[in-house]
């Protein structure tokens, strides 16, 4: 690995450098360049090059990373091919693959989350959503059932034969949600929770990361990196729009990012057309887009009786044009030659 030094540059600033290489098993040499003596700083070792190349970065002495000998973190793609398939139940995300979630916002009553996993799995949904603890903007808004909402997703999946993804915000809450749970939501208040990312890397579940509000490609990507560094490589990404200067939409669904992930990281990358558009009429448009730009799935926003929604009423879908959803999905996958997946014909929740 080759790095750029600071000119001019401060000696103990160096030595600390290079004892940061030795500690990590790496053996550092200065070099001096050309008429301008630019210095440049040769690593070379057995130890772990994408931690190395990490750590050197915050240091004073480092001005830049000239070549970092193809030390990469774990999310990035090894080669153009490498892809990896999260398997959910029936859904399949990535290699090619793509499915489709929907489900309410908040989880409200046991009529309302049947009436709605029934609809979505008709249409073509292999994984039911439905939040039970809700990070809510304000703490005096609606919050979520809890445990009753955790309970109700746990009979309508066994009714209905559809694995659950429901949001979790407590590295403490993760054992009692391994029974209900196929998948664990991280939201985008939670993204950059580090706590909560490892030990869901221990967990081993396939974890759904949504994109924070306001957080760049590449702090996307290291988030899942605490989880893939961990051991659990079936991380799904989420992108579900950022922050832009116009309040018409909700958020900015942010394509280009989707499409220059899916050429950065060998991970699904999804795309959630409801919390990028805040109202349910642009869903459906958003939705085509996220797949025209090579979106592995998406995760949509519905209820039969948008406006009795304890919360997200604005963008929920009624059940009818979910269907549409799901049916202008399906065609533009089929059309770029990629799966749909599809609810099988038995019921087999796989929490
Ligand atoms: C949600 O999926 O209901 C949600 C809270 O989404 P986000 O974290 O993207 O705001
Ligand atoms: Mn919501």
């Amino acid at each position: 690995m080759l790095l750029r030094l600071r000119d001019p540059l401060n000696p103990a600033d160096l030595d600390a450098v290079c004892s940061a290489c030795e500690g990590l098993g790496f053996r550092a040499r200065v070099l001096t360049v050309g008429e301008r003596s630019v210095q440049l700083l040769e690593v070379e070792g057995d130890g772990d090059a994408a931690r190395l190349k990490s750590v050197l970065e915050d240091y004073l002495a480092v001005a830049g990373v000239v070549d970092d000998a193809g030390a990469r973190e774990l999310v990035l793609k090894a080669g153009a091919d490498s892809e990896t398939v999260v398997r959910v139940g029936d859904a399949v995300f990535g290699g090619g693959h793509a499915a489709l979630i929907g489900g309410p916002c908040s989880v409200q009553d046991a009529d309302s989350l049947l009436e709605i996993a029934r609809a979505v799995r008709a249409a073509g949904a292999t994984l039911l959503r439905g939040g039970a603890h809700k990070p809510r903007s304000s703490p005096y808004a609606f919050q979520g059932l809890g445990a009753d909402a955790l309970r109700l997703l746990g009979d309508v999946s066994a009714e209905v034969g559809l694995p659950v993804v429901t949001e979790i915000m407590e590295p403490s809450d993760i054992d009692g949600m391994l029974d209900v749970c196929a998948m664990f939501q991280v939201g985008s208040r939670n993204m950059a929770n580090a706590p909560l990312l490892r030990e869901l890397g221990k967990a081993g579940k396939p974890v759904l990361l949504k994109r924070g509000m306001a957080a760049t490609a590449r702090e996307f990507l290291l988030a899942a990196e605490y989880v893939l560094a961990e051991g659990n490589e079936r991380v799904v990404l989420c992108e579900r729009g950022i922050r832009g200067f116009d309040n018409a939409t909700r958020n900015v669904l942010d394509v280009g990012t989707v499409a220059y992930l899916k050429r950065t990281t060998h991970l699904p990358v999804i795309v959630d057309p409801s919390h990028a558009a805040g109202r349910a009429d642009l869903v459906r448009p958003l939705a085509r887009a996220g797949i025209a730009v090579g979106a592995d799935g998406l995760l949509v926003e519905v209820h039969p009786r948008p406006l009795e929604a304890r919360s997200d009423a604005r963008q929920a879908l009624g059940l009818d044009a979910f269907a549409d959803v799901a049916s202008d999905m399906r065609l533009l996958i089929e059309l770029d030659g990629r799966h749909f997946s599809q609810p099988s014909s038995q019921k087999t929740p796989t929490p």
